[in-house]
């Protein structure tokens, strides 16, 4: 089959490539004049299986309503926003209820596991380099309510298979010391041996740049501006360069995905989801951390890349402005500074990657993958805060729908039929 992927984020590039491993044409279409440039670019860098609660608990929600329109504060809410979001606002609430954010969070566990495998047997198969380590990841906590919470989520991660070991904040220390000044301030942690991280552009443009010594066809600098409809099926795309006819589309368009498929007369409940990354360079400098860290109070995320430190973070719900506000970056960087006294004094401001981009969020929390009820058009997007840790377990799963093999894994709760 001719099959099209419209996006070239980790989504649309770990689609591609498992399309062409099947034996398809495959061609990949992204208006951006390199591969993953949106929210692929410079993102937490950590797949974590261990994290895959979705963001809709009732105490965010109360946080986010609380905090509208603070500057300073993790989860941001513009008021000029909440009409555009009310629609998927409501079953954000909805999806809140303990019943529904426990079966989720078991959903998303299990997309992830199996995403790692993936990521590890892509990993020895094409011997990938994206500054990846498998040395597993930490989540501290410094409120013990927040403690007894996360051993809760913990649990139903564990269902899936998500391995874990809590630790005392001595222990804690003892994993990373680069955290014994604040030791005293934990009130405990997990470590998650299996997690890992890496730098997600890199990896995209490898895996990009392989999959096109095999055949595919990269049309970057390509905007697609319409779904062409004919005899009720996706039959081809009008891009910024002309009609593209295709026997299949696969939409991996990110945060804009809700905008084609509407073409379609296809809702996708999925809605911008802004977050902003600071990266700093810390060889010579003392006090950096090795081990990838969740700091989750303090809604961050800080994961060594070679000789550089990422720290990433923030949920802003500001529709699709995509501007990088230095007050916001600023904010990210101190956040996860903290945990670090001796390596926060010897950063220089100046020498700051600032970067902010869209998460594409689903109402719900997992990921929406395959049928999209419209002939012709399959679906990978919504991956929120997880679209690293998913991509290639999603990418695998859409492939083998589209080539009609039934998934290595459940798909219950990934589909878009779970709206209905
Ligand atoms: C601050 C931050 C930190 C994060 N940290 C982590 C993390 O640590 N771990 C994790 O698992 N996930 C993390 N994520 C989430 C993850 O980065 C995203 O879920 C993931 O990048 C989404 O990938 P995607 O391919 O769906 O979207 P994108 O990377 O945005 O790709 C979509 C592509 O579609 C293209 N496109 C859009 N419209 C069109 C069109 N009409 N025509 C042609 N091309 C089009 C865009 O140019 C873009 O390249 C983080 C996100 C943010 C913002």
């Amino acid at each position: 089959m001719h099959i099209t992927v419209i996006g070239g984020g980790l989504v649309g590039v770990t689609t591609a490539w498992y399309l062409i491993e099947d034996g398809h044409h495959v061609t990949l279409i992204d208006r951006a004049s390199e591969l993953a440039a949106e929210a692929s670019h410079a993102n937490g860098a950590m797949l974590h299986a261990s994290h895959t609660e979705p963001w809709n608990t009732p105490r965010a929600i109360g946080q986010l309503l609380r905090w509208i329109g603070r500057e300073d504060s993790p989860l941001l809410l513009r008021p000029g926003e909440l009409p555009r979001m009310a629609r998927w606002g409501l079953g954000f609430l909805r999806y809140s209820q303990p019943h529904h954010h426990a079966r989720n969070t078991g959903v998303n566990a299990r997309l992830a596991v199996y995403s790692l495998a993936q990521m590890r047997a892509l990993e020895a198969m094409l011997d990938l380099d994206y500054t990846q380590r498998h040395d597993g990841i930490l989540k501290i906590f410094r409120s013990s309510e927040e403690l007894i919470r996360a051993r809760a989520d913990t649990a139903l991660m564990a269902e899936a298979g998500v391995r874990h070991q809590e630790l005392e904040p001595a222990a804690i220390a003892a994993h990373e010391p680069a955290l014994a000044d604040i030791q005293q301030t934990l009130s405990g942690g997990f470590y998650y041996p299996d997690d890992a991280s890496g730098d997600a552009r890199l990896f995209c443009q490898r895996l990009g740049a392989i999959a096109a010594e095999r055949g595919l066809v990269l049309r970057l600098g390509e905007t697609v501006e319409r779904l062409v409809i004919r005899d009720g099926r996706v039959a081809a795309v009008t891009t910024s360069a002309g009609d593209l006819e295709a026997d299949a589309f696969v939409l991996a368009t990110g945060a804009e995905a809700p905008r084609l498929a509407r073409q379609a007369g296809v809702r996708l409940p999925i809605r911008p989801v802004k977050g902003y990354s600071a990266t700093i360079p810390v060889a010579g400098l003392e006090g950096a951390p090795r081990l990838p860290i969740i700091d989750d109070g303090r809604k961050v995320v800080i994961t060594r890349l070679g000789d550089q430190l990422r720290i990433a973070g923030t949920a802003e719900f500001a529709g699709y402005d995509t501007r990088v506000r230095a007050n916001r970056v600023a904010a990210v960087l101190n956040q996860g500074l903290a945990n670090f006294p001796a390596l926060a004094s010897q950063v220089a401001p100046a020498g700051v990657d600032q970067w902010a981009c869209l998460r594409p969020m689903s109402m719900d929390g997992p990921p929406i993958l395959g049928d999209s009820g419209v002939p012709g058009l399959h679906l990978n997007t919504g991956a929120g805060h997880l679209g690293w840790t998913f991509a290639a377990g999603a990418g695998r799963v859409v492939a083998d729908m589209i080539g009609n093999r039934a998934p290595e894994i459940d798909v219950t709760g990934l589909t878009l039929d779970r709206y209905r």
